[in-house]
């Protein structure tokens, strides 16, 4: 298998070369040439495997130039024991033909850790069979990405790892989470500004042909743990083809397939649930979900992107997203995968800042894509009404996904089998959660926790309680136009 860059299909790497370079140096995103496909019968000999066996499964029809015995490594190494159980995506049933995919019970409680707990180890392999140097992973987060990216490289042999964060767009326990992180190649700095600012200039920078010679001089280069990465996105695809097979055991109705509901910020999540769609999961709609920062339900519903909007910070800030990057893989396959109409819609954006698609590329788009958002007080009605009629716990994300779950069912009667996917643990953002439950939240994120936890029986994870006293390492904040500097002064350019 073959990978393209999306802004020219005439460029031809391997996959280990998509994923040691992140992004293509002509500004585009990598993607697999074609989607493999999984016959039924293949499908059906996945459900009787673990989670490693159908991860294998997938990835093998991907990184085909990596050998059988590097995947088994990568995947076993990544599995096996950092989530709270064998399956690091188990499925939770609420109700006959509605259930929640959590996708929280790794390191990190978010979902980043399914990829980022893989990507590392996918990487050195890369790095290690295209003969390039020292790796500098710059990584702009919106709060759980920094996280996990962190919590996946901390010394790793030949990386180094730098994240940058809005320093006003993350929750107090994401923040810690960051400045307390361990590890010898590690960097993390708050910037002045929003997530869009920091991805912005962390593009910018792998851009720079100066800056990487400087890099190069050095024996470095830059790669991305973000999902513009292929190896981000490829761990995904895996845990939907996984959820297929849950749904299996489970006896669920798939008669005409099931829907899945996403919360969704850079569109990396929903995507990889579209490649396992195409690879033969019974997936009948992919409905995106968006917070205030709705870009992504007016593109979905009028084909006109358009990023010229008042930025919004909501109670789910992993979503704060304006330029979401994976949609321009999306953009590029359904464009009939013409990277010369993907890259004129691209500089459109960057241009004028928003664009329009063919007619053609919206009716594909709405064959398969249904969009909806959620204000932060519908969000948080529906964490209420979920624990009340449930006894279901759920995050600000995951509740954004549920709500929109809840108008897209009145709006269409599709009353099919559905997964709502659950992407970070509700202890990740006590003080919103408890608010909408309704309680007094005053305290710092650990009283907060506790108090959750006396109110709803449910346990906080381990790996959020133990930063409590934990030594703070990185409290910095820069100028978003600092970011260069922060990398230089780092390694010593
Ligand atoms: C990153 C994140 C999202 C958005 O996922 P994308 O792949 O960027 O669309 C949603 N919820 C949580 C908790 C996240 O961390």
């Amino acid at each position: 298998m073959k990978y393209n860059s999306t802004r020219d299909s005439g460029k031809s790497v391997t996959a280990a070369e998509a994923i040691a370079e992140g992004i293509s140096p002509d500004g585009g995103l990598y993607i697999p040439e074609s989607i493999p496909r999984f016959t039924e019968a293949e499908l059906e000999a996945l459900v009787e495997l673990d989670y490693i066996g159908r991860a294998k499964a997938v990835l093998s029809r991907y990184l085909t130039d990596y050998t059988e015995e590097e995947l088994d490594k990568c995947v076993r190494a990544a599995y096996t024991g950092s989530f709270e159980s064998d399956c690091p995506a188990p499925l939770s049933r609420l109700r006959d033909g509605e259930y929640m995919l959590e996708l929280w019970h790794g390191p990190t409680c978010a979902f980043k850790d399914l990829a980022l707990q893989l990507l590392p180890r996918l990487l050195t392999v890369a790095v290690k069979k295209t003969g390039g140097g020292r790796t500098v992973i710059l990584v702009a987060t919106s709060g759980d990405t920094g996280k996990a990216a962190l919590e996946g490289f901390s010394d790793v042999e030949g990386t180094e790892i730098i994240v940058f964060y809005p320093s006003d767009g993350v929750s107090d326990m994401q923040k810690l989470q960051m400045q307390t992180q361990r590890g010898e190649n590690v960097e993390v700095c708050g910037i002045i500004g929003n997530f869009d600012d920091a991805q912005t200039g962390v593009k910018k920078i792998f851009t720079d042909k100066e800056f990487g010679e400087r890099l190069a001089a050095k024996g470095m280069c830059f790669s991305s743990a973000n999902s513009i990465n292929w190896g981000r996105l490829v761990p995904q695809i895996v845990y939907y083809v996984s959820l297929y097979c849950e749904l299996k055991r489970d006896g669920a109705d798939l008669s005409s397939g099931f829907n899945v509901v996403v919360p969704t910020g850079n569109f990396g999540n929903i995507l990889a649930a579209y490649y396992a769609k195409q690879m033969g999961v019974p997936i009948a709609r992919l409905i995106c979900a968006s917070n205030e920062n709705n870009v992504l339900t007016d593109f979905i519903n009028t084909g006109v992107y358009d990023k010229n909007r008042p930025f919004h910070t909501t109670t789910s800030p992993s979503m704060d997203i304006l330029v979401s990057s994976n949609l321009e893989r999306l953009v590029y396959l359904l464009s009939g995968a013409s990277d010369k109409i993907n890259s004129e819609l691209q500089s459109e954006l960057s241009r004028k800042g928003s664009y329009r698609v063919s007619e053609q590329v919206l009716e594909a788009l709405k064959a398969d894509f249904s969009a909806d958002w959620c204000s932060d007080e519908e969000a948080s009605d529906t964490i209420k009404e979920y624990f009340s009629r449930y006894g279901y716990l759920m995050d600000t994300h995951t509740a954004v996904a549920a709500g929109v779950y809840k108008k897209y069912v009145e709006r269409t009667g599709d009353t099919r089998t559905s997964v709502t996917v659950s992407t970070a643990s509700p202890y990740k953002f006590t003080s919103a959660v408890l608010a909408a439950l309704g309680v007094d939240c005053d305290g710092d994120g650990f009283e907060q926790a506790k108090r959750l936890e006396a109110l709803t029986g449910t346990t906080a994870p381990q790996a959020l309680m133990s930063l409590e006293g934990a030594e703070l390492r990185f409290d910095g904040v820069r100028a978003a136009e600092e970011m260069k500097q922060v990398i230089a002064e780092r390694l010593g350019l």
